[in-house]
């Protein structure tokens, strides 16, 4: 990792000396490990996720959920052993996949990890919950290595990818990297118990006073994603972080957009996926609590 290029911000540093925009340094840290049943059904299934939150990120959104591992940095160096470790007692507790969570920036070290994680009998299904911000030939190295594709598709406009995460291009990155998701694994496909075995799943968080904004992703979608992909459009926004100091939106979806988001899905005819339910919840009692 000489000069790092693992991601489109390619800030070719050595991250063993230096730090560049995700200021991960060329050791793994860990934010946290759990089981975790608040993801899609057939990601949960009974027993929960075999969830591995990666600590640091190459975004800054402003209303990150995980802000204290992502954007503040909070976490624990682990080797790569470790982490195989980490996924073989995922697997021996039950866990019905491995979802590794914002694992971009160590994708590298992430390979070796399975490689020797599979060499000691890991075999449930392999999940890369990303932000969606990759750049391709990371992706074409993680070939065969990952069996489930859970991207986001946070943005369509510019400014508003500029004003909420820290870059430009993110709707051109990311459908790119969407793309060749879809070319290595595919549409979705289920087991006997309905949980996902390999496939893409492609994530939206609706944000308040931004519907045009998810319109134009779901449009994209439709139009240049087949029919078979699942999408997950969750409703659980909450103002975190820095979100207090933007006014629109700072404030949980109304009920009007969430009816908004859920009409247009249906007159566009998008048929495969998930939409959240409305909620006056506390949708803060579902993030982790972040062990390191
Ligand atoms: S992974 Fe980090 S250091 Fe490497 S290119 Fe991306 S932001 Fe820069």
């Amino acid at each position: 990792m000489n000069e790092c290029t693992i991601c489109p911000h390619k800030c070719k540093v050595d991250r063993s000396k230096n730090l560049g925009r995700c200021r991960a340094g060329d050791k793994i840290e860990l934010g946290g490990i759990s089981l975790h049943k608040f993801e899609e059904p057939c990601i949960s299934g009974e027993n929960g996720s075999g969830t591995i939150f990666f600590s640091k990120c190459n975004l800054n959104c402003v209303f990150c959920q995980n802000y204290e591992i992502s954007n503040q940095g909070h976490g624990k160096k682990i080797e790569i052993e470790d982490l195989a470790d980490a996924m073989i007692k995922h697997q021996e507790s039950g866990a019905e996949n491995i979802n590794l969570v914002s694992p971009t920036i160590y994708a590298d070290q992430i390979k070796k990890s399975i490689k020797i994680a599979k060499e000691n009998g890991l075999k449930i299904p392999i999940i890369y919950n990303t932000n969606g911000y990759e750049n391709i030939e990371t992706l074409k190295s993680l070939d065969g290595y990952i069996d489930i594709y859970l991207p986001d598709l946070k943005y369509y406009y510019q400014e508003t990818a500029l004003k909420y995460s820290g870059v430009k291009n993110y709707f051109e990155i990311t459908t790119n990297a969407i793309k060749e998701m879809y070319r290595q694994v595919g549409a979705p496909q289920f087991n006997e118990k309905g949980m996902i075995t390999k496939g893409l799943i492609i994530r939206h968080l609706v944000l308040p006073n931004n519907i045009e904004n998810t319109k134009e992703v779901l449009k994209w979608i439709k139009e240049n994603i087949a029919q078979e992909v699942y999408v997950s459009i969750m409703m659980q926004y909450f103002p975190a972080y820095q979100a207090k100091e933007y006014n629109e939106i700072n404030r949980k979806l109304t009920k009007e957009e969430y009816q908004e988001i859920e009409k247009y899905i249906y007159d566009i005819g998008i048929e495969n996926g998930y939409i959240q339910d409305y909620s006056e919840e506390d949708e803060e009692q579902y993030v982790p609590k972040w062990d390191y």
